[in-house]
């Protein structure tokens, strides 16, 4: 027995942090974590990236405010052998589904998966493949990116809200990990309806930015087009039983608009760096929502087309 297990004879191990995918949001929540003294491990794409992240030294870079800080992060792939408790899943969320039951057989029957991805759509597809476990939901306004591979620039504070669908029971241990590592958060019983909320506002911004190639405030000189996409999705959020998430709706994106007025949204940078956007999980998961509940969306539906139209012209998937 150690002499830490004499002082505390009761301490349980902490729960490791497995965290799938070491990009922007991943490697945020990576460093952060182990900044705090937590178990962490990332669970990296396949062989090649395993190799490239062990030659590159087996850490990863947290730049904030132009301090760099390395931290030492150990990394496998899918198929170690370590059965998981916690996962926080941090790829896209195209990418989801499939790195998720690849990790299927080594998930506890116990563990907790926690959802980072933006839009809706891929955290209902990933709830189904690991049900019975718990599946926390989250939303969050922190920004981060890449500056180069294992290398992440805390670029925005912000606020990640967590919650469970099924289950309105607060995870205290794992959200005393956030609370150690400094990660703001909140748990809510309302998860959905600040997906929603999210989805309507990426809806109503970022194609619109992509299709007139402008920062978001950029977007001021089309008030017509804003506030009929608003009124599409307000109708929508409202058939689809989301009313708190449609309440004032145009207001909250035009403030959105203003208050970011400098910044390039998310879909516009991807479609800049020429890559894959989350077109599907956003206006791709609104238009389906608007066919199932026989909802008429013609703006938003005409949106969509030119944006897919836009994405095939420039090589890109629409899916
Ligand atoms: P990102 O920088 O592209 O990182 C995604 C990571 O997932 C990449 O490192 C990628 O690996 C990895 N990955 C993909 N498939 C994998 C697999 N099967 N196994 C292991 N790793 C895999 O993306 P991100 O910006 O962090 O975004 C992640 C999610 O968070 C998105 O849904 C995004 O909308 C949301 N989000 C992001 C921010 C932000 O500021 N970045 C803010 C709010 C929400 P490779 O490195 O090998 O490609």
């Amino acid at each position: 027995m150690s002499d830490r297990d004499l002082l505390h004879p009761l301490a349980s191990p902490a729960t490791a942090w497995h965290i799938l995918g070491a990009g922007s949001l991943g490697g945020l929540w990576a460093t952060r974590l182990a900044r705090a003294g937590l178990p962490v491990r990332l669970i990296l794409r396949d062989a090649a990236r395993l190799a490239a992240y062990r030659a590159h030294g087996s850490h990863l870079t947290l730049i904030e405010q132009d301090r760099c800080v390395q931290w030492p992060i150990p990394a496998e792939t899918a198929d170690g052998s370590e059965p998981i408790e916690r996962l926080l899943v941090a790829c896209k969320a195209y990418d989801a589904e499939q790195a998720v039951a690849a990790l299927r057989p080594r998930l506890s029957a116990q563990a907790d998966v926690i959802l980072l991805q933006n839009g809706l759509g891929s955290q209902e597809a990933v709830a189904a493949l690991i049900q019975p476990r718990r599946c926390i939901f989250a939303s969050s306004t922190e920004g981060a990116f890449r500056e180069a591979d294992w290398q992440v620039r805390f670029a925005g504070h912000g606020f990640t809200w967590l919650g469970d669908v099924q289950d309105p029971a607060a995870p205290t241990a794992l959200l005393d990990d956030l609370h150690t590592a400094g990660i703001s958060h909140e748990w809510t019983p309302d998860i959905l309806t600040r997906l929603w909320r999210k989805l309507a506002l990426n809806c109503a911004i970022n194609p619109l930015t992509v299709l007139h190639d402008c920062r978001n405030g950029g977007l001021l000189e089309h008030p017509c087009e804003v506030a009929t996409l608003c009124q599409e999705l307000t109708e929508l959020l409202q058939r689809c039983g989301q009313p708190v998430a449609a309440h004032d709706l145009h207001s909250d994106v035009l403030r959105v608009i203003q208050a970011t007025a400098a910044n390039y949204s998310s879909m516009y940078q991807d479609v800049a760096h020429g890559r894959r956007t989350e077109i599907a999980y956003l206006l791709g998961y609104v238009s389906a929502a608007a066919r199932r509940h026989h909802c008429t969306i013609p703006h938003v539906q005409q949106l969509h087309h030119r944006l897919c139209q836009h994405l095939a012209a420039k090589g890109l998937r629409s899916d």
